[in-house]
């Protein structure tokens, strides 16, 4: 039997709450806040150990395939092992498959196909994540304290990894998690940060330290965690028109204590949130998180009995997270299931406004595609919360 937690728990969102009702006193009786992210971070990895055949078939693997996602054989050479080491990319892809929608597939139980070459010769299996010993997902840049908004003050429109289509003048995407990030809510050092148990994706991971591109002003984590143990509702793929991303959820528990306090009564309206050009990145001027997640809608409403059935669904085409099914028993009509990432493409790809949602906007550009997603976060902040008081995530 796992040991009760005797502390008091509160998800990020619960305490935000309590902060705009006036209640700030009673942080002082909260011992751990769990706050979350979720949003593309393309800084995700996987290092997967694959069997391929008996010992002694082939001597050294030259190149690996797993659904056509070519991965990066080694460090290990496992020489006549018939077994293969082999690291992945979350941003690597093939058409509209990249290593998001593989991780998924993984972490769902689904079956992949390896196809190794070496020598000349081509080996074939179907694999699912049971039959690797080792499946460890890293993020070498995760979580990060927030991002940045992007528009295009060009005429040209741009392809983007910031936009599921070309982005033009007059539109924005952003990225951020606003008041719920967990480094937006705690006073950080490497050193206590290295070692610190989270949940990444739903399994138990431990922080590495900080990740590539850190900085002060734009902190981020480096973590791991065992795939065998992840929920793949929270991590999978997204299409942009700059190529294929990945998408996680990290949720970490910050403790009340005096370093925190300040940070932890930080709301979206205190968070800035810089609007850049998409050339050149630069700065065209400052807004907050507020301005994009105050009454925004986290999932897309749908008039379904409006709906023509056309022969090629715009929506189905465009979603970046293939969210998109045919409801039999409501005439074939497309309906997101559980993938949708409340991302707003939707919107405007029905050509007969049968998707609507409050996506707001920054500085006044409309946002068309939001890169982050709260309502994964904020599910992984109350499953961290539940677990802390089941005893079952020792803090
Ligand atoms: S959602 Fe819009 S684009 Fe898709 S089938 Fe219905 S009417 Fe057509
Ligand atoms: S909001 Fe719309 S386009 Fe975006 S993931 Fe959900 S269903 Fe797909």
């Amino acid at each position: 039997m796992e040991e009760k937690e005797d502390k008091v728990v509160v998800t990020i969102t619960e305490l935000k709450k309590m902060i705009r009702n006036n209640e700030t006193d009673k942080i002082d009786e909260i011992d751990i806040v769990t706050t979350a992210t979720c949003g593309i971070m393309s800084g995700t990895m996987a290092i997967f150990h694959i069997p391929i055949t008996e010992p002694g078939v082939f001597k050294r693997g030259e190149k690996i395939y797993l659904n056509g996602i070519e991965g990066h054989i080694g460090p290990c050479p496992n020489e006549y092992l018939g077994t293969i080491d082999a690291v992945f990319y979350g941003t690597t892809y093939v058409g509209e498959y990249g290593g998001g929608f593989l991780f998924k597939d993984l972490v769902a139980g689904k079956e992949v196909e390896v196809i190794l070459e070496c020598n000349g010769r081509k080996y074939h299996r179907n694999i699912s994540l049971e039959d690797l010993p080792s499946a460890r997902m890293i993020g070498t840049r995760m979580a990060f304290k927030n991002y940045v908004a992007i528009t295009n003050l060009g005429d040209e429109p741009i392809n983007t990894i910031f936009h599921r289509k070309m982005l033009k003048k007059g539109q924005a995407s952003f990225s951020g998690c606003g008041e719920i990030n967990p480094l937006q809510n705690m006073c950080h050092n490497e050193r206590e940060l290295m070692g610190k148990r989270v949940l990444l994706n739903g399994a138990e991971g431990v922080i590495l330290g900080y990740g590539t591109r850190y900085s002060q002003e734009k902190p981020n984590i480096m973590i791991s965690a065992n795939m065998h143990n992840m929920d793949a509702y929270y991590l999978g793929g997204f299409i942009t028109s700059g190529g294929v991303e990945i998408f996680n959820t990290i949720s970490i528990p910050v403790e009340v204590n005096m370093e925190n306090k300040e940070y932890l009564k930080t709301l979206d309206e205190d968070i800035p949130l810089p609007l850049t050009n998409i050339v050149g990145r630069t700065v065209i001027d400052m807004g907050n998180y507020s301005e994009v997640w105050k009454d925004a809608d986290l999932r897309p409403k749908i008039n379904i009995y409006r709906c023509r059935n056309c022969d090629a669904c715009a929506v189905e085409r465009l979603c970046p997270t293939k969210a998109i099914i045919k409801v039999p028993h409501l005439g074939n009509r497309p309906l997101p299931n559980e993938d949708c990432f409340g991302c707003g493409v939707c919107v405007d790809a029905c050509p007969y406004g049968i998707y609507s949602m409050n996506r707001n906007s920054i500085l006044n550009i409309p946002i068309t595609c939001r890169q982050s997603d709260r309502e994964r976060a904020i599910k992984l902040s109350q499953e961290l919360k539940k677990r802390i008081e089941k005893g079952e995530f020792k803090l």
